[in-house]
């Protein structure tokens, strides 16, 4: 498929310039510049830019947005969303996976990170969907006793991992608070044994105090590490995270709307460490727009020094560095790169005037795109998805909205 006929904008640090882009198997075979006759798809008036990762969510909490606000973090979590939580069955995790990705693929995302129960059926619901994932079983024990989660974290893996080149598996231990040293150990253990990364959250809250040094002797130094939050990640030990396989998964709403403070991602930066964005699940966030989500991460950097975060590294955060805490070949629309990319329609006024698109993209845009492809393959466009019967997912998504909450 040759599509184009209009601005192209290769990655994070080039510009938009006129060409067209051929896509074969699922990867991008050709980017040209100038403008060509026989095209599959001409998009004139549009911008092709990388698809976004986001690094860390929480998808079949779609069905639970909305249903706590205004509280502190325990009553947020025991009273409102635990008890939901106890209701969900298979099947809505199911239809809350897709209704996460239908969200998530009409503003730009074409991956995602994550952490919840029944993730066979996130799988089941990534497989039909068509967006990349990387899937984990949240982990957590009990002196030792997981209750089987880390056999059922295990046999995902060798169902999943690798399915289609879209859908791999690592391991997700919820968080140092959740998880006993020793079944941490564990954890770290398998992960490196079987070369797959490990997410957690980490330092959400300021309460939460642990050895940052420990955990890093206990194995993750030796696993790649998608760490959620990082609010309160201890600075003296940002000169040895930067030389690891550690990202930071930046989740502003969440931690703004959880009353968890913000984040030191300016310094993280400066200190060299690889800093990526993620949403958290639409319980606590509501939305899962990533345009969103890196505009905010941007501001709260700038209040006391504009200079805190270019537009440059906000685009380089969601799409190269998602992708690569991912461990995929995305983010970049180059030859021989995975074809995730998303159309954006610049007539809307937000885009004028047009000379400074990548400005307008971090600081003005909507975040609701044209179109978005994952794997050469279009899983929302012009309005509608693709890959799914939208009318018979919605008359679900209706069943379980009164199965669960009347
Ligand atoms: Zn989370």
């Amino acid at each position: 498929m040759i599509l184009g006929n209009c601005l192209i904008l290769k990655d994070f640090s080039s510009e938009p310039f006129f060409g067209v882009l051929e896509v074969e198997n699922g990867i991008i075979k050709r980017v040209s510049h100038g403008r060509e006759s026989n095209i599959d798809l001409d998009l004139s008036g549009k911008m092709i830019m990388p698809a976004l990762f986001n690094t860390h969510t929480h998808a079949p909490m779609a069905l639970l947005r909305g249903i706590a606000e205004d509280l502190t973090f325990e009553d947020w979590l025991f009273s409102k969303i635990l008890p939901v939580e106890e209701r969900l069955t298979e099947k809505m995790i199911y239809y809350g996976t897709i209704l996460a990705q239908m969200e998530m693929a009409r503003h730009g995302t074409g991956g995602f990170v994550d952490m919840y129960f029944y993730e066979e059926w996130v799988a089941k619901a990534v497989r039909d969907f068509g967006m990349r994932v990387l899937l984990t079983r949240g982990l957590v024990d009990n002196q030792g006793d997981d209750g089987g989660r880390l056999d059922e974290n295990l046999k995902l893996y060798h169902k999943w991992n690798g399915f289609e080149n879209r859908i791999f598996v690592g391991f997700g231990p919820h968080s140092p608070y959740l998880c006993s040293k020793s079944y941490l150990k564990r954890v770290f253990d398998t992960a490196k044994s079987l070369n797959v990364p490990v997410t957690i959250h980490l330092y959400e809250n300021p309460k939460e105090s642990y050895d940052l040094k420990e955990l890093l002797n206990l194995g993750m130094k030796d696993v790649r590490t998608i760490a959620a939050h990082c609010v309160h990640l201890p600075e003296q030990y940002f000169n040895e995270l930067k030389d690891l396989a550690f990202f930071v998964s930046h989740n502003p709403t969440s931690n703004l709307k959880l009353g968890n403070g913000i984040a030191p991602i300016k310094k993280m930066l400066e200190s060299g460490i690889k800093v990526t964005v993620g949403t958290d699940g639409a319980a606590s966030n509501n939305s899962l727009n990533l345009f969103f989500e890196m505009r905010l991460a941007s501001l709260l950097q700038k209040v006391s020094d504009p200079r805190a975060m270019s537009v440059e590294t906000c685009l380089r955060m969601v799409t190269t560095e998602g992708a690569e805490a991912m461990g995929i070949k995305s983010g970049r629309l180059e030859e021989g790169w995975n074809a995730d990319l998303v159309v954006i329609d610049l007539k809307s006024p937000s885009f004028f005037p047009e000379k400074h698109l990548k400005n307008h993209i971090v600081h003005a845009f909507s975040g609701e795109v044209f179109a978005t492809m994952v794997s050469g393959k279009w899983i929302y466009y012009d309005g509608s998805y693709p890959t799914i019967d939208e009318h018979e997912v919605v008359k679900e998504l209706r069943r379980i909205e009164k199965e669960l909450y009347s």
